[in-house]
């Protein structure tokens, strides 16, 4: 253990030293606050310091302060010195910091005491503070482990609600959104709108172009769902095989008519050549409408149903259409100009 010897009086530091020589300790030396203060903070290890009460230039108590302040809990461990016994003194000495006492004339006795409970204190101080400084690094690392996972199962659960071939909204994620969707427009009396969505006489073009151009186009056909949609309502999702759905938020009648006539011509657009459909060269779509303003004891399924027998009637009116179908349709309630 180091020790640090601070008094002006050379004739004490000498002795001081002298008497502690046998104990173990490696001990240095310093005539004033700015040795002593130079001394404390080359040293790499805990100190106790020795130190006499009246300097010349800072006295013990300010020097104790500043120390005390400048360094952590379990570096040093401060004796002053005095022949002060004075109890107002006392109560200055240990506010300012100091841990302990030791009058004089030094009994050489008792300062061996008195430096045994300071090696005492000051070791287990210093390992309660590495312990400290362990657990801080165990707690950063795990707070990064836990902040790793939760970033983990997020990316995870996005994953589980994206269709794998088009990148878009798959099932499971649009039954979450309609159902969201559907309480909101309760609560806020707005309409909601499903729009689903079937390619025409696919199964032709897979047995004529194969299914890896299938594929391809369905990719086509998401895209062009997923750029026509305002991505902060609204919703598109691959309902399954090649049908997809639609969610339109607080889109009225008119408004969800002309999105399917615009979805239906974006698609005829693209022009995927499909020499096998009865209906046109290209590859085409039909589209099934309905929009309602859920009302207290309506349930989004029968939304859900009314554009499933739109695109339904949309088949067999000819396909590549449109059908509108009021989502009010199924309940026998036709609301006025829906
Ligand atoms: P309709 O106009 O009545 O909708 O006729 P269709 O041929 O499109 O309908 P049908 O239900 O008879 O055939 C759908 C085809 O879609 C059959 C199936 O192989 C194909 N299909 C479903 N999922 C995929 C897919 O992920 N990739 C490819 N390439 N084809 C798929
Ligand atoms: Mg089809
Ligand atoms: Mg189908």
């Amino acid at each position: 253990m180091k020790l640090l010897i601070v008094d002006d009086d050379k004739i004490i530091r000498m002795i001081l030293s002298s008497m502690v020589q046998d104990w173990g300790y490696e001990v240095m030396l310093a005539a004033d606050a700015s040795e002593a203060w130079n001394t404390l903070f080359a040293a790499d290890e805990p100190v106790i310091v020795l130190m006499d009460w009246i300097m010349p230039d800072i006295d013990g108590i300010e020097l104790c302060k500043k120390i005390k302040q400048a360094k952590n809990e379990g570096d040093t461990y401060v004796i002053m010195l005095t022949a002060k016994n004075d109890i107002e003194d006392m109560v200055a000495g240990f506010a300012a910091g100091a841990d302990d006492f030791l009058s004089k004339p030094v009994d050489v006795r008792e300062l061996g005491s008195r430096l045994s409970v300071g090696s005492r204190v000051l070791k287990y101080q210093h390992t309660l503070m590495q312990r400290n400084a362990e657990l801080q690094a165990t707690k950063h690392v795990m707070e990064n482990i836990m902040w790793e996972l939760k970033e983990a199962n997020e990316k995870l659960r996005a994953l589980t609600l994206i269709d794998g071939l088009t990148g878009i909204a798959n099932r499971r994620s649009l039954e979450e959104f309609i159902d969201k969707e559907w309480r909101f427009a309760m609560r806020e009396q707005i309409s909601l709108t499903i729009m689903m969505l079937d390619v025409d006489f696919f199964k032709f073009y897979n047995d004529t172009y194969g299914h890896q151009m299938g594929d391809l186009c369905l990719q086509k056909v998401a895209g062009v769902l997923a750029e026509y949609i305002k991505p902060s309502g609204d919703l598109a999702a691959r309902y399954g095989g090649e049908e997809f759905a639609v969610v339109l938020r607080n889109t009225d009648v008119a408004e969800a008519k002309m999105f399917a006539e615009k979805i239906r011509i974006a698609v005829e657009s693209l022009e995927i050549a499909h020499s096998a459909s009865p209906v046109a060269k290209h590859v085409t779509v039909s589209l099934g409408v309905s929009t309602m303003i859920p009302q207290p004891g309506d349930i989004y399924g029968k939304l859900l149903d009314s554009a499933d027998k739109a695109l339904y009637q949309a088949k067999n009116e000819g396909r590549n259409r449109w059908v509108y179908i009021s989502g009010y349709a199924g309940r026998g309630v036709m609301c006025a100009g829906l």
